[in-house]
């Protein structure tokens, strides 16, 4: 439990209609991953004629691709295994970090903010339990619980909470706090005393995030998207406990980092994705440093998403990655590209240490 790595899981989703319906292979789509047990994914590549097996370990490998598998993994199993850590861990006073890697169309916004009813993803399921921790508490008991909602878009960070007519102007920055940490002045902290608040302030960023994707020509696929919560419990004659929690929802992984791309669609890439390209080079400076127990230097400050997520990648906080893959051979470069990615997130080591600042 107190394990000091970044944990890594793997998700393969279904397949979806138009990849039933042929429309994207023009025939029949072809499986090119299994999951022989909880923790190992493997993968081969349908149309080489010597189908070479390629293995990979993780932490955990959710089969969310077909439900006749005894392995089926569901919403639900995210939020037993993954959800209820995340919400035991903040109220215990630990920070806490999930973040959806993978290329666009892989599962990344299914697995975090999910569908309706049943299909409802992490998001909504972590703070549904939220509150019903706290309907729970003993008499006496107080919290507090702030909401935040940001965007990175070709980085410049968006405040997904502003009212429609601030965020065009609000230039945000990340700043270095000297108690607080990294911070984000400017961006909206909304106090919030129900689950369903939060949802309707979650459905008014996503529908920010749309306009303004369409307004800029682009899709939000390229885009990071980081919801965060902070939460200070106070139970009679105990110590309080705050602690902050990022879900956030990557921009699609196709080309960032890709050592095929060149000339222009490396620099488009590039340009598009500081922050996601700037994010492996963290990893595997951080990596490399675990290795030889040197001090790393990661290059957190240059990018937007790192530096806002520096706390979770190498400090205070619990923190899992979920690599989404698609189950389909046309995507076979890309899956691989993610599952060697998260292979690499794996050799990180970090700390976690209980929170001792309140929260103002
Ligand atoms: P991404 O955010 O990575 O671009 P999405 O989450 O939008 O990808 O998923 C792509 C499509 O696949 C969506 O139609 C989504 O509903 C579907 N999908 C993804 N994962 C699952 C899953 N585990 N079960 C059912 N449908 C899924
Ligand atoms: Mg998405």
């Amino acid at each position: 439990e107190d394990s000091p790595t970044i944990k890594v899981c793997v998700r393969v989703r279904p397949f979806i209609k138009e990849e039933v319906e042929g429309q994207r292979s023009g025939g029949e789509c072809k499986l090119c991953v299994e999951m022989p047990t909880e923790t190992s994914v493997r993968m081969w590549n349908p149309e080489e004629i010597e189908e070479d097996m390629r293995g990979f370990e993780f932490d955990r490998c959710y089969w969310s691709h077909s439900s006749d598998n005894p392995l089926y993994a569901t919403q639900e199993t995210l939020q037993k295994e993954l959800g209820e850590t995340m919400l035991e861990h903040a109220m215990n006073g630990f920070n806490n970090c999930i973040f959806a890697y993978g290329q666009t169309g892989s599962g990344k916004s299914y697995s975090v903010l999910g569908g309706k009813g049943e299909e409802r993803g992490l998001l909504p399921r972590v703070v549904e339990g939220l509150f019903d921790h706290f309907e729970k508490l003993p008499e006496g008991a107080t919290y507090k619980t702030l909401v935040a909602f940001m965007e990175i878009y070709n980085e410049q960070i968006r405040d997904l909470l502003a009212p429609a007519t601030d965020s065009e102007n609000k230039k945000l920055e990340v700043k270095q706090h000297p108690v607080l940490g990294t911070i984000v002045p400017g961006l909206t902290e909304a106090a919030v005393a129900s689950c369903e608040e939060v949802l309707n302030l979650v459905d008014y960023g996503t529908q920010m995030r749309h306009v303004s994707a369409t307004a800029m020509n682009a899709t939000s696929s390229r885009s990071h998207c980081i919801f965060t919560f902070k939460t200070s419990l106070t139970e009679p004659d105990q110590p309080s406990k705050v602690s902050q929690t990022h879900l956030v929802d990557l921009a699609g992984s196709e080309r960032a980092g890709r050592t095929k791309a060149t000339g222009d669609r490396l620099k488009e890439g590039a340009a598009i994705n500081q922050s996601l390209s700037t994010l492996a080079r963290v990893i595997s400076e951080l990596a490399k440093s675990s290795k030889t127990k040197k001090k790393p230097n990661p290059p957190f400050r240059e990018s937007k998403l790192t530096y806002i997520l520096k706390e979770s990648l190498c400090g205070n906080s619990k923190t899992v990655m979920m690599a989404a893959i698609s189950p389909n051979f046309l995507d076979f470069d890309e899956t691989l590209s993610t599952l060697k990615f998260a292979q690499s997130v794996k050799q990180v080591q970090t700390k976690a240490v209980q929170n001792a600042v309140n929260m103002s």
